[in-house]
């Protein structure tokens, strides 16, 4: 029997709504082409929230030129307004629907209310931000003297593929889809198989924001099928990822065939750095938000922490009766603030890791163990008498799991902090004005965090150094990767009058 289109779906608070199982194709939900669907399941029970509909590669044709013909057929020529008021309502259409958002976050990925309510509180707010730039997208008019009058417009590149991860399904979606429709772009976005439901949610509000048939297309899939389509596909321009590097790599080598643009937000082993003469408290606080919050599950994670000689005893008591103040468990439950890991291969994964540590001869200072015999949570993990050569404090391990570090001088921590393939983020904690300045100088990565660590804005750009990443997010930096520039030049001739 044929799955419906529409299911309702209980959360765990009692709220009851409608989930779209569909492809969101050209404005309307639809099945797959072969019918074929996959499970999704929630990461605090294990259990089974329902079947969706799986895209394949004649799904993904279908939707490209769905978005093709949106893209030639006004969407990039519309007035800029235009484009401004849909994204605008699409923003106000989030907040009116937030605790529904959150708790569909919540059920799909494991994460704690309070950081689905994190989410979609960014979310509307970067799309506020991107109806604003809509109508801001200028050119250059280029003085080459007066028998030329030469400018540059700033043009979209047509439909682009987009892929995101499992992480922040919803804040992954408003990433890629803002400043894309806020240019002129068309989009066909694939979320991550083991979190389909926000973006599809969101679908039913892209139809009421009245965003026209095929502007917008989510096509729910598995990377090896649907992500390569969107990777080779002649008529997608550009291709949007967020992931791991080792998939970043890949899809970088699939798109050159067809000369798309690329761009990547990768994965990270970012450093968090406390001097002595930090404020101590505070800074403890930073640092476990910078590991554990969203579980761990974040690309800028900071996921090595290094404290000055001097105060590292008594910051490693404090971080760890801070950390087993930390309430972890089920995610709807006020006051939680660690919900499950979005998986059971990221679950195996994490504690796969502890062995690790602890084989590497790492001292476990908390947690290092599953929470509890069903759902997928692990008690937030500190590993102490680190060396700097061991595989926790240089792999990506995407959980609540923390490396400490001793340091003694400022040339020592940076070069520590610098010692990895990655670049995405780095916290500083001081009160010394000028070290953060100078330290910020020194460090290698996209963002630095002084003071505050995970602390995003709409209006600041985000993204990696080295292997985290090529192209910025959110800021006027996002509006790069989703214009081309074009140049003209006139030729004007001498008036005789
Ligand atoms: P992944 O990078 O493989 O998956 C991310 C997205 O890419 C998903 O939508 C997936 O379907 C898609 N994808 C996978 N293979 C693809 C391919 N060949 N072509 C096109 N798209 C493809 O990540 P994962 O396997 O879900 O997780 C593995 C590890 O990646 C995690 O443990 C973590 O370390 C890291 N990760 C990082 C981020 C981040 O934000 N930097 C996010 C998720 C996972």
């Amino acid at each position: 029997s044929q799955l419906p289109l529409s299911v309702p779906v209980t959360l765990p608070n009692g709220t009851t709504y409608e989930q779209p199982t569909g492809l969101f194709i050209d404005g309307e939900f639809v099945p797959s082409r072969q019918h074929k669907t996959f499970e999704v399941i929630n990461p605090s029970t294990e259990e089974e929230i329902l079947h969706v509909y799986e895209a394949r590669e004649d799904d993904v044709d279908i939707a490209v030129a769905a978005a093709k013909k949106a893209f030639d057929n006004g969407w990039s020529t519309a007035d800029p307004v235009f484009r401004s008021q849909c994204l605008y309502k699409l923003a106000e259409l989030i907040e009116n629907n937030a605790e529904t958002l959150a708790g569909i976050e919540s059920l799909d990925n494991g994460k704690s209310l309070f950081c689905s309510r994190a989410d979609v509180a960014l979310v509307s707010k970067y799309l506020k931000s991107c109806a604003g730039w809509s109508d801001k997208i200028f050119g250059r008019v280029i003085d080459t003297g007066s028998d030329h009058f030469s400018y540059t417009k700033r043009e979209p590149l047509g439909v682009c593929g987009q892929i995101i991860p499992w992480n922040f399904p919803l804040l992954m979606w408003s990433w890629k889809v803002g400043p894309a429709l806020a240019t002129g772009n068309t989009v066909v976005l694939k979320p991550a198989e083991a979190t389909p439901l926000s973006a599809l949610f969101a679908s039913k509000l892209v139809q009421k924001a009245g965003i026209p048939k095929g502007v917008v297309n989510i096509v729910p899939g598995f990377g090896k099928i649907v992500g390569e389509r969107l990777c080779t596909h002649p008529d997608i321009k550009k291709v949007a990822f967020t992931g791991s590097t080792a998939t970043g790599r890949h899809i970088m080598k699939t798109a050159a065939d067809t000369v798309k643009k690329v761009t990547l937000e990768l994965g990270g082993k970012s450093p968090n750095i406390v001097f002595a003469d930090a404020d101590l408290d505070k800074a403890v606080k930073n640092i476990a938000f910078g590991i554990f919050f969203n579980s761990g599950e974040v690309c800028c994670a900071g996921s090595r922490v290094y404290v000055q000689d001097t105060v590292y005893e008594e910051v490693l008591q404090k971080f760890k009766e801070y950390t087993e103040s930390l309430k972890v468990g089920n995610p709807f439950d006020e006051g939680v603030f660690q919900g499950a890991q979005t998986s059971q291969m990221q679950i195996d994964k994490i504690l796969d890791y502890v062995n690790v540590g602890t084989q590497e001869g790492a001292r476990v200072v908390t947690g290092g163990e599953r929470d509890g015999d069903k759902g997928y949570f692990v008690k937030p993990t500190i590993f102490a008498d680190v060396k700097e050569d061991m595989r926790i404090v240089k792999e990506e391990i995407f959980g609540p799991i923390v490396t400490v570090s001793k340091f003694s001088t400022v040339d020592e921590v940076i070069s520590m902090a610098n010692d990895s393939e990655y670049g995405l983020a780095a916290g500083i904690h001081t009160k010394d004005v000028n070290k953060a300045v100078d330290v910020s100088n020194r460090i290698k990565a996209g963002t630095v965090w002084v003071n505050t660590y995970n602390d995003f804005h709409q209006s600041v750009p985000f993204g990696g150094f080295g292997q985290s990443g090529i192209g910025r997010e959110m800021g006027a930096e996002a509006l790069d990767n989703y214009t081309q520039t074009k140049a003209v030049r006139m030729s004007i001739d001498k008036v005789e009058y």
